[in-house]
């Protein structure tokens, strides 16, 4: 798992793990558990999702493709594991996961968002039962079991 899975607080990683078992990851069922209320919502054209000020105020996410939405939730849920001191009034996120918050913010829910989405001991395990080297072909296999998007699964992979 990532270095930003480290910093996550162990009472929300203990409220996590248990979501980490099963692929794919039901993700609106870890923002439930942690209490942010995520739903599908309009937003501003280019904005892809949101996150309030709050766990009791809304986030949301555009109706995109499924997949997009999944990560989009992940990287909210993301935010909020690790920059809820740093979300103000509520920030929003571009089509290109961009917000008001740093680059390197950002980048770090990416990198969360991954975790949660694709977790690392299931998709070691998955690599290990289809015996076999890292390819295109393999990310394709793995982004369907994931639900998420090849481009997604092929940066997990190193691919990307
Ligand atoms: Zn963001």
């Amino acid at each position: 798992m990532s270095r930003e899975w480290a910093r996550v607080d162990p009472a929300h990683k203990a409220v996590i793990e248990p979501f980490l078992q099963e692929v794919p990851v039901k993700v609106a069922g870890i923002a439930r558990a942690l209490g942010i209320e995520v739903k599908a919502a309009t937003l501003k054209p280019r904005i892809s999702g949101q996150i309030g000020p709050s766990d009791s105020s809304p986030s949301g996410y555009r109706h995109e493709a499924k997949v997009r939405q999944r990560f989009t939730i992940a990287h909210e849920i993301a935010h909020y594991l690790l920059h809820r001191d740093q979300i103000g009034d509520g920030i929003e996120d571009t089509i290109l996961y961009r917000s008001t918050l740093s680059d390197r913010r950002e980048a770090e829910a990416n990198r969360l968002a991954a975790d949660l989405i694709m977790p690392e001991k299931s998709i070691v395990a998955d690599l290990r039962a289809l015996g076999t080297h890292i390819t295109p072909e393999v990310a394709t296999v793995l982004a369907e079991k994931y639900d998420v998007s090849e481009a997604a699964m092929k940066i997990r992979l190193g691919l990307g």
